[in-house]
């Protein structure tokens, strides 16, 4: 599981230990669940013993689980990451980019992500089959794991500050999560 060492960083060897427990006999070989996409049961375990074990820090925890996904990016450094940097070198804008690389990250998870520019400021960020929020039911949107790959993403490859919100979620009763990107001016 590729954001279980950000776990460990964020949550301790306790949470760590929690999810372990949870994951059974399913098994944590990072190696082959990187490979392959993680079945959304084994996924819907780590996330009810995550939410057990860390309440109301579930959101802020699940944020910095996003950031580290991209930090471990950065030190991979995947062909496929690399050739979108140079395909995007010269674009005007660098919000579709921010988009690719949010689906990229989000390669192996239960869900389905997908972007695309909304209008030229507003990059749409959509999750089908949210695996962070399905099942649950919130008042307020409740998704905070791409948001944090999408923030750290821009700020440790490109340099750049952007506002994200979650505007629909599926926790609300929404078909889907949508978080919505823009680019924050610089003073
Ligand atoms: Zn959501």
């Amino acid at each position: 599981m590729a954001g279980f060492d950000a776990l460990r960083v964020i949550g301790g060897e306790a949470l760590v230990q929690i999810l372990l427990a949870h994951a059974g006999e399913l098994g944590l070989d990072d190696q082959a669940s990187r490979d392959a996409r993680i079945p959304i049961e084994q996924y819907l375990h780590y996330r009810d013993a995550a939410l057990d074990f860390l309440g109301d820090s579930f959101a802020s925890t699940a944020f910095e689980t996003g950031r580290n996904l991209v930090r471990k990016l950065k030190e991979d450094r995947p062909p496929e990451m690399l050739w979108l940097l140079e395909q995007y070198k010269h674009a005007a804008s660098q919000l579709p980019l921010i988009g690719q690389a949010a689906v990229l990250a989000a390669k192996g998870n239960p869900g389905s992500v997908t972007a695309k520019m909304k209008s030229k400021d507003l990059l749409l960020i959509a999750i089908e089959r949210c695996p962070e929020c399905r099942g649950l039911q919130r008042k307020k949107p409740f998704c905070s794991i791409n948001q944090g790959v999408i923030s750290e993403f821009a700020s440790l490859f490109l340099n750049l500050q952007v506002a994200t919100k979650e505007t629909r979620c599926m926790a609300m009763g929404d078909q889907r999560c949508e978080v919505e990107v823009t680019v924050e001016e610089v003073p």
